[in-house]
C-alpha cells in the first residue's frame, strides 16, 4: 500500500480528486512524523495510511482521506492545528481537531450504566459523523495491528473495541468495520472460542459455499422471473455472532446461518418483491 495506491483508488469514486495534493498532504504527515515508529517497529505513516486506505474502501471524501492522513499529527508531532489550517484549509483542520479530541477521552472498564454515557458523550462531541467514521477506522487498524502491544493493553484495548466503539460502528450501521471490530476483540478477549469457532467454520465451509452458490442461483433465476431487479451476494456470519449464540447455549450444529445471502434492490416495491419471492421458495422460520 503506498500514497499511488490510495490516490488513484480515490479518483475511481471521486474523479475529479487532485492527486498530486493528496501526496502532498501525505508528504506533510510523512515528514511530520519523522523518526517515529508503531510498536511493530514500521514507520508511523504507515498507520495513518493503512487508516485513510480503510476509507477510500468507504468512498468517504477527499477532505475524510485527508484528514485521516493527518489523524494523528496534531496528538503526536509538533504540528498545530493553526497549520494544518493555514496549509490545507478549515474543513480538514476541524476534522483533525474532532479526531484528537476524540482521542483524548479517557477510559476506564466502567459500569453498563457508564458506558452508554461515554457512547452518547463520543457521538455529541464529533459535530461531524466523518470524525467518528475516522476514528473507527483508526480503531479498526490499531485491531489489527494489536499483536505488537503487550498483553495486557491488547485486552484493555479489545475490551474497549467491543464496549465503544463496535456499538458506535452498530449504530450507524457500518457493518463491515462493526464485524471486524467484534471479531479481532474477540480473538483477543476469548482466543479459545475464537479458534474453535474458526475451525468448525472451516470444516463446514466447502459444503456451505456449494449451498449459498446453489441458493443465489435460484433466486437470480426466481427473481428474473418476478421482474425483480436485485443484486444477490452470499456473505460468511462473522464469528462475534456465532459466538454470542453459543454462549446463549446454542449447539454449534443447531446455528443455521453460518452464511447467509444478502439482496439488495433499489425499490420498496422491489424489496416486498423479493421478499415474496423467497417465501415462496422456502418456508420461513418462526422467530
Ligand atoms: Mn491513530
Amino acid at each position: 500500500m503506498t500514497i499511488a495506491d490510495l490516490v488513484s483508488k480515490v479518483q475511481q469514486y471521486e474523479p475529479s480528486l487532485d492527486g498530486a495534493w493528496l501526496e502532498h498532504v501525505y508528504e506533510v504527515a510523512d515528514r511530520a512524523h519523522e523518526g517515529q515508529r508503531r510498536a511493530s517497529g514500521e514507520p508511523y505513516v504507515a498507520h495513518p495510511l493503512a487508516v485513510a486506505d480503510i476509507l477510500a474502501d468507504l468512498e468517504m471524501d477527499h477532505a475524510t482521506i485527508a484528514a485521516a492522513l493527518l489523524h494523528d499529527v496534531v496528538e503526536d508531532t509538533v504540528l498545530t492545528n493553526e497549520r494544518v489550517a493555514e496549509l490545507f484549509g478549515t474543513e480538514i483542520a476541524i476534522l483533525v481537531e474532532g479526531v484528537t479530541k476524540l482521542t483524548s477521552i479517557p477510559y476506564q472498564t466502567k459500569e453498563d450504566a457508564q458506558v452508554e454515557n461515554l457512547r452518547k458523550m463520543f457521538l455529541a462531541m464529533a459535530k461531524d459523523i466523518r470524525v467518528i467514521i475516522i476514528k473507527l477506522a483508526d480503531r479498526l487498524h490499531n485491531m489489527r495491528t494489536l499483536s505488537s502491544l503487550p498483553p495486557a493493553k491488547q485486552l484493555s484495548i479489545a475490551k474497549e473495541t467491543l464496549e465503544i466503539y463496535a456499538p458506535i460502528a452498530h449504530r450507524l450501521g457500518i457493518w463491515r468495520i462493526k464485524w471486524d471490530l467484534e471479531d479481532l476483540a474477540l480473538r483477543y478477549l476469548d482466543p479459545d472460542s475464537y479458534r474453535d469457532i474458526a475451525d468448525r467454520v472451516a470444516k463446514k465451509r466447502t459444503e456451505r459455499e456449494d449451498s449459498v452458490t446453489h441458493v443465489i442461483s435460484e433466486l437470480v433465476a426466481q427473481f428474473a422471473t418476478a421482474g425483480v431487479i436485485a443484486e444477490v451476494t452470499g456473505r460468511p456470519k462473522h464469528f462475534y455472532s456465532i459466538h454470542k449464540k453459543m454462549v446463549k447455549g446454542r449447539d454449534f450444529s443447531t446455528i443455521y446461518d453460518l452464511t447467509a445471502v444478502r439482496v439488495i434492490v433499489e425499490t420498496v416495491k422491489d424489496c416486498y418483491g423479493a421478499l415474496g419471492v423467497v417465501h415462496s421458495l422456502w418456508k420461513p422460520l418462526p422467530g
